[in-house]
């Protein structure tokens, strides 16, 4: 069984901080960072030599590395990955960083977010097909950097020729032999930060998927890597080299926003949890209901959950109990462990919700299944009544951006309408925040965002072939690709 979630892609993390334990920061900010990816895990580190020692394997980032693995991992620049596949099966030779060498020395790469170009990339790279280890896109933009730099490009020019060639989401991180680069992709879609370590900012550097994985290392934050720039972080120098490789309208993926994101990490110039309450309080507004308690589905639900307390006057209870140990089902690879799924991570409380009117606040829904079996258990547990909230419009299409959230057929917004929806999930009633709701509560811009798996105005042109499967790098991916074609 598919899960009731979109699936996050990855995490990247860099460190350039000579002197310092490059390899333990790193690790430590993939462990922040470790709810974006849960398959695999990887650092590449480069020694003063500027050779690579990489360390890769499959699971968690405390189950790939210890003490003793880290030790080995010298140097002054780590690279990181966290990793949940969405393009390319979950296997160990496609855990990144991927490592390559080049005319001028070798090169890391760590990637979030998915190429919407890839068969076209794999079909221009043709020359160096037999030398792929990995079945994903990443793979192909380490060989066009590869490619560029073997044709003569330095660094920064390798760099900006391969991402021209690259469509869809990326933000990437490549340690080099000349220092850290960061870039990603013009549309911003998915997020990437940087920041410093110490008292001065004179080459320690920190880049990190979200701010969180700033925090957890106790590096200041700088500032976004800007939709469409390029940052090159060179050791010995206290500012690194900012420019534009491409111009488009930012197109920040807004599920970032409302659910994949860290609470505690900033956009916009403030924590997500701000952001989320707001979203409540606009779902309260929108969508009124008379009940006795609010309660949220945790972790993601509960800050929507306290805006919608506030703004109603409706009183906030903690009626779910969520087993902390269980790790955000709908990441994990297999289906039998998503079956397990809802009873294993939550457990109502019928003390708190026996005889209660109860409105359950929850961020989104994609196939309804975890939505239903949750219903069942609050009523099982008591309550009277159930109210859903959605603090996020019906997901009603796919993301080709990196975010698995299922094919159009199994998205139950896609196939039935709100009355069906709320019968489906045996509810009382069943609202959705609107998409303006959505974006205004943002203390940005409401047209920077990319909302395509709301209202299908994807932000970046897909030829009509591309599949949402993360399989289609593998062979019979890519055959069908060309029966396609012909
Ligand atoms: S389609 Fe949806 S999940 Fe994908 S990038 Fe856009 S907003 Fe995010």
């Amino acid at each position: 069984m598919r899960p009731d979630k979109p699936e996050e892609a990855c995490g990247v993390y860099a460190v350039l901080a000579p002197g310092q334990p490059v390899a333990n920061l790193t690790y430590f900010g993939l462990y922040a960072l470790q709810h974006r990816g849960q398959e695999s895990a990887g650092i590449a580190v480069f020694d003063a030599e500027r050779k690579v020692r990489l360390h890769k394997d499959m699971g968690l980032v405390s189950q790939v590395f210890d003490q003793a693995v880290l030790e080995r991992l010298t140097g002054d620049l780590a690279i990181g990955h966290n990793r949940y596949s969405t393009t390319g099966s979950s296997k160990v030779c496609n855990a990144q960083p991927v490592v390559l060498n080049t005319r001028i020395g070798p090169f890391a790469l760590a990637h979030n977010g998915n190429l919407v170009n890839a068969a076209e990339l794999r079909h221009d790279l043709a020359s160096i097909a037999s030398e792929l280890t990995s079945t994903t896109d990443s793979e192909l933009i380490a060989f066009a950097i590869q490619q560029a730099v073997n044709r003569g490009l330095d660094w920064d020019g390798a760099i900006r020729a391969a991402a021209e060639c690259c469509r869809g989401a990326f933000s990437l991180v490549i340690g080099t032999t000349d220092g850290l680069f960061a870039l990603r992709d013009g549309h911003g879609i998915r997020p990437l930060v940087f920041g410093h370590i110490g008292e001065t900012q004179q080459a320690q550097w920190v880049v990190s998927s979200e701010s969180c994985g700033l925090d957890i290392i106790g590096a200041a934050f700088d500032g976004d890597v800007e939709p469409g720039e390029i940052i090159h972080f060179r050791p010995g120098q206290a500012e690194p080299s900012r420019s534009r490789w491409c111009e488009q309208p930012t197109k920040l993926c807004v599920f970032e926003m409302i659910y994949f994101a860290r609470p505690d990490s900033r956009f916009f110039g403030e924590s997500l949890y701000s952001y989320r309450v707001r979203i409540g309080e606009a779902l309260a507004r929108e969508t009124p209901v008379e009940a006795d308690i609010v309660i949220g589905v945790p972790d993601s639900g509960i800050p929507a959950a306290i805006g919608y307390s506030q703004l109603s006057g409706i009183p906030f209870a903690d009626g779910l109990i969520k087993n902390r140990y269980v790790g955000r089902t709908f990441i994990q690879p297999t289906q039998a462990m998503r079956e397990a799924g809802i009873r294993v991570k939550l457990n109502p409380l019928p003390d708190v919700l026996a005889g209660k009117r109860v409105v359950v606040i929850d961020d989104s829904i994609v196939r309804g299944t975890t939505s239903r079996k949750l219903v069942q258990a609050l009523r099982d547990a008591g309550a009277t009544e159930v109210h859903m909230r959605i603090s996020s419009p019906p997901v009603t299409h796919p993301c080709f951006y990196g975010i698995d959230t299922d094919t159009q057929d199994q998205l139950i917004a896609a196939r039935l309408t709100l009355e069906e929806i709320a019968a489906h999930l045996g509810v009382d009633s069943l609202a959705y925040l609107s998409k303006q709701g959505m974006v205004d509560a943002a203390h940005a811009n409401s047209a920077h965002f990319c909302t395509a798996c709301f209202d299908g105005a994807y932000p970046i042109e897909m030829d009509e072939q591309v599949s949402s499967s993360k399989l289609m790098l593998e062979p019979a991916g890519i055959a069908a690709k060309v029966l396609q074609k012909l």
